[in-house]
């Protein structure tokens, strides 16, 4: 068989009509190459925190099983709309949601982890030479049920379909034009990068930036899988994503305002009310990093979480520790990447000079070799991020 191609097109790059052309305009490009073309999309625009809003406004927690049907629909309604296009500009094109892609995943609602995938259905399809277009983000468990990935998770699937049918190349395109030094929305000086490794990527994603979902690039690396991130709009080379050799450099600088830092406190109390809370956030789910006890004859711990899950804590506290005095505050957590970053003093010494002059205080430093996160009492803002990068990334 020809060569296999995934190509995968973000929310933005199908939100419309005029925009699904563009994109159907594209994949005739590669499938006149002779390429055998697989496409993975998400939902069109906006849709999908639509859903969420929507579930939220019936109740403030959703059932998650009931939540992952009505989210999955989004990407159908993109699979089909692509499809109907392809098929009436003469080009053989079928859409399968992710159950009919052979996609199995855990019973993890909203965060499913996908376990394997039967490529027979499509592998058929692209035999029959047609355009093979699979809904992102989604896939079925043991019970036939559907689930979803988490958010960002349609970069996942694309990158495991492409590793199950051994491609040489994952393509992932977006509204940006690659992976760059920082957030271009909010640093004008931000710069385009090249290529960029994986460890790299993975670190960035998990800081919290927005650009490639952090599972897909662990794929990437695993089954060693280049990932390109291009702009479906723009025509240039976009960032490559794949293995390099040694580098000292700072690559990239992430601000990630979406952190909620908890103190919790109790008269008395004791290591073992720490355990039981533990154990207790683990069997639910939630997503707590940070955490630090330092309970002496009164109890008192804090860490971090997401904002998204906020309401599910405030929840599980409520029905289970009521009896301990709790405060919530936003906090920013920047963080500085790229091989070698502490090998160089100038840089944290850059870094601690710019958090001075802004009369920031720091709740907590993380260093490795990659990484220097800080994690601030409050919010940060946005010139911080820029100073700190334009100090840093010339
Ligand atoms: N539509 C889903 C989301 O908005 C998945 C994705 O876009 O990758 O999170
Ligand atoms: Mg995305």
């Amino acid at each position: 068989m020809d060569e296999i191609v995934v190509l995968k097109f973000g929310g933005s790059s199908v939100a419309d009509n005029e925009k699904l052309k563009i994109v159907a305009n594209k994949i005739k490009k590669f499938y006149n190459d002779s390429k055998k073309i697989v496409v993975v999309v998400s939902a069109q625009g906006k849709t999908t925190d639509r859903l969420i809003e929507e579930a939220k406004s019936l109740t403030k927690l959703p059932n998650e099983r009931e939540l992952d049907v009505l989210l999955s629909t989004g990407e159908q309604v993109s699979i089909s709309k692509l499809s109907i296009l392809l098929n009436d500009m003469k080009i053989p094109a079928i859409s399968l949601t992710g159950w009919q892609a052979g996609i199995f995943t855990n019973n993890i609602n909203q965060n499913a982890i996908i376990e394997d995938i039967d490529t027979s259905r499509i592998l058929k399809e692209l035999k029959e030479g047609k355009v093979v277009i699979i809904a992102g983000f989604q896939g079925v468990n043991s019970m036939s049920d559907i689930t979803t990935l988490g958010r960002g998770g349609s970069d996942t699937t694309a990158v495991a379909i492409a590793a199950k049918l051994k491609c040489k190349i994952c393509y992932i395109f977006s509204d940006v034009d690659g992976v760059y030094s920082t957030d271009p929305r909010q640093v004008k000086q931000a710069k385009k990068l090249d290529n960029i490794s994986y460890d790299e990527m993975i670190d960035i994603a998990n800081e919290g930036a927005k650009v490639l979902h952090p599972r897909c690039v662990e794929l990437g690396q695993k089954y060693c899988i280049p990932i390109v991130a291009k702009s479906t709009f723009i025509e240039n080379e976009g960032t490559i994503i794949h293995d390099k050799l040694e580098e000292t450099a700072v690559k990239n600088i992430v601000k990630n305002d979406n952190i909620i830092y908890v103190n919790a406190r109790y008269k008395n109390g004791s290591d073992y009310l720490f355990n039981e809370m533990y154990k207790t956030f683990i069997s639910y789910g939630l997503d707590v990093k940070n955490l630090i006890n330092s309970s002496e004859t009164n109890f008192e711990i804090s860490f971090t979480i997401n904002k998204q899950n906020l309401d599910k804590l405030e929840r599980l506290l409520k029905e289970k520790f009521n009896f301990i005095e709790y405060s919530f505050t936003e906090i920013s957590r920047i963080s500085i990447i790229g091989n070698g970053v502490t090998k160089d003093n100038l840089i944290l010494r850059n870094v601690m000079n710019i958090i001075e002059n802004n009369k920031l205080n720091i709740l907590s430093m993380e260093i490795n070799e990659t990484k220097i996160a800080i994690m601030f009492k409050s919010s940060v803002s946005n010139t911080v991020l820029q100073d700190i990068h334009n100090a840093l990334i010339k």
